[in-house]
């Protein structure tokens, strides 16, 4: 059986900006499987938070937010044009505007929140049942699947990270700079990695990914072939 027919769940972690998603997205192209984006699962919440004034210097209400977080509704559609999955707040799409550095700098203040994981958690898992997934994110591989049959923890320099982000965000007309996008990245791997829950980890099992001087081609081919060997 090939990779395409054999539905593997594929969990890629790691740190902020480091092009997880990029690759992720390619591979699902490429081989028919389902891409999952779990940061933007935690971006929504965030920007619901912050249109409800639920995040203020650096502090969440944590309270109102766990009473009105039922009202969130978190979905995913293709558009053609774009070739690609865009994201939807209540049916709403919110694709461009959870990318913002203003999302970028709240959200790793929602994502430490447990109840909030807990609730992502379950949909991610919900979204997989069928296999054939390719997902990244943080805890992929240490908490959402355990079992996962492949784990890739993928990093890069900080200033490779910084600068491809600063591009991306350029290119949409976002007028930011560089050091702000250093700055953000840098907090986020720091949130993220020394928050008590799910803090991002590698797995003990995850192969390590340095893609600091790799082409997209070349990630796609290494993964590839970690995949083959799986099957094998
Ligand atoms: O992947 P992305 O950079 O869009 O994720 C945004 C933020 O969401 C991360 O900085 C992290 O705080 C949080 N996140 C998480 N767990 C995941 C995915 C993202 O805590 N599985």
């Amino acid at each position: 059986m090939n990779i395409s027919e054999k539905k593997l769940i594929i969990a890629i972690d790691g740190h902020s900006s480091c092009g997880k998603s990029t690759v992720a997205k390619d591979l699902a192209k490429k081989i028919n499987y389902i891409y999952i984006d779990s940061g933007a699962m935690y971006r929504v919440i965030t920007l619901f938070a912050m249109r409800n004034n639920l995040v203020k210097n650096e502090k969440v209400d944590e309270n109102k937010l766990s009473h009105l977080i039922d009202q969130v509704s978190i979905s995913f559609k293709y558009n053609d044009r774009k070739q690609g999955h865009e994201t939807y707040l209540n049916n709403a799409l919110v694709e461009d505007e959870i990318r913002s550095l203003e999302v970028s700098d709240n959200v790793s203040l929602i994502a430490k929140i447990r109840f909030v994981r807990e609730k992502m958690v379950a949909f991610q898992r919900e979204l997989s049942k069928d296999g054939g997934v390719i997902m990244d994110g943080r805890d992929i591989g240490t908490v959402v699947f355990p079992d996962a049959d492949l784990k890739i923890f993928m990093t890069a320099d900080v200033e490779v990270r910084a600068i491809r982000r600063y591009k991306e965000l350029k290119d949409k007309g976002d007028t930011v700079s560089l050091e702000e996008i250093r700055e953000n990245v840098k907090k986020r791997d720091y949130i993220d990695e020394n928050r008590d829950e799910s803090p991002l980890r590698k797995a003990e099992d995850a192969i390590v990914l340095n893609n600091s001087k790799l082409s997209k081609e070349e990630q796609l081919d290494w993964i590839i072939a970690k995949m083959n060997e799986v099957v094998k």
